[in-house]
């Protein structure tokens, strides 16, 4: 660690703070590091104070969804990780703006959870999310998605709060939601408004059960892993090719770094050993990957999953 984080950041505050926490148990991958503090605030103003002193202290601050397209280097990561699990920050709003179509999300909200409830109350637009593990905050970040659309078509606006620590609501027009990636300024997501259909709890529970079987099918969701490690990269006709069959065709399916391989099912999966997996196997896999991706097809991939730690970043 570089940096020291002073407890007087957020002593006063209504926070729940973790000095020298364990990063691993937080993340899909369940590997890496420690945080200098790990650091939950119960309200807006805590987070918002702490923001602003972060800023004017210059210490890195970081936020953690539910871990699922994240990497922690095996040094873990200096400064403050900040985790939105405190019920101020998972709840969800129903009938916004008096429309029952119409709901607020906070960022530490579980998607899962979201979707299921949507179901029972027959309210369509969030299917495409089954089966991906995320919190609102993350999955806003990373517009996530896949075949089925992403979560960025459902949305109606956004609250970020910014690094001095003021918040601002971004509006629909405003927004862009491209494939893994959206224009949502730096900052910590606090909430995502939705734009729902009426529908019913049938056909939604129809859609989802059918999404999540895909997913079953076509990747290897039980193994230790971060998703698709790589996005679909772009060609010059403006198509995209599924990184995962380039992996594939380059004959790097299983491939192993120590603890990391290529999963056999998904060639863009990359799973780790259940005990002692090192994130420093993960990043040179990666390289190993992109490196001879680009020997057999002139390509360079770039990479979708998030690495934290100047080990690997
Ligand atoms: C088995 C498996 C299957 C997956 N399948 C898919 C898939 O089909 N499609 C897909 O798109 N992804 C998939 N993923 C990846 C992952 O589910 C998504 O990227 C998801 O959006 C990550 O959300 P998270 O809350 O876990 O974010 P994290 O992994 O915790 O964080 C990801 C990034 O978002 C940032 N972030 C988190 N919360 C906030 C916030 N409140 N404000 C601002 N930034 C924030 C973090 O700082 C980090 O940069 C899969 C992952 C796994 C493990």
């Amino acid at each position: 660690m570089t940096v020291a984080t002073p407890s007087s950041l957020y002593a006063d505050l209504q926070v729940d703070a973790i000095p020298d926490a364990q990063l691993a148990p937080l993340t899909w991958y369940g590997i890496g590091g420690k945080a200098d503090v790990l650091i939950s605030p119960r309200d807006v103003a805590s987070l918002s104070m702490l923001m602003r002193r972060c800023h004017r202290d210059q210490i890195p601050v970081r936020v953690l969804g539910s871990g699922a397209n994240l990497l922690v280097c095996d040094s873990g990561v200096d400064g403050v990780v900040i985790r939105l699990n405190a019920p101020a920050f998972k709840s969800v709003e129903y009938n916004q703006y008096g429309r029952v179509e119409a709901l607020r999300a906070w960022g530490g909200a579980a998607t899962e959870q979201l979707i299921t409830e949507l179901a029972r109350r027959g309210l369509a637009g969030l299917e495409q999310m089954a089966g991906i593990p995320s919190s609102i905050g993350g999955a806003l970040r990373m517009n996530a998605g896949g075949k089925f659309g992403s979560i960025g078509d459902a949305v109606h606006s956004v609250n970020v709060l910014q690094h001095d620590g003021s918040e601002r609501i971004y509006l629909r027009e405003s927004l862009s939601f491209d494939y893994r990636h959206t224009n949502i300024p730096e900052g910590i997501i606090l909430w995502g408004v939705f734009e729902l259909k009426e529908s019913t709890t049938l056909e939604v529970r129809a859609r989802l059960k059918e999404y999540f079987n895909y997913k079953r099918a076509t990747q290897p969701m039980a193994d230790s892993s971060s998703g698709c490690m790589f996005k679909n990269p772009l060609l010059h006709d403006g198509t995209r090719v599924s990184a995962g069959k380039l992996i594939d065709m380059a004959g790097l399916k299983g491939l192993r770094v120590g603890s990391a391989w290529v999963s056999p099912v998904h060639g863009n999966f990359i799973s780790v050993e259940k005990t002692g997996a090192r994130a420093s196997d993960v990043a040179a896999l990666v390289e190993e990957i992109t490196t001879r991706v680009f020997d057999a097809h002139g390509i360079t991939l770039e990479r979708e999953v998030v690495f934290w730690g100047t080990d690997i970043e």
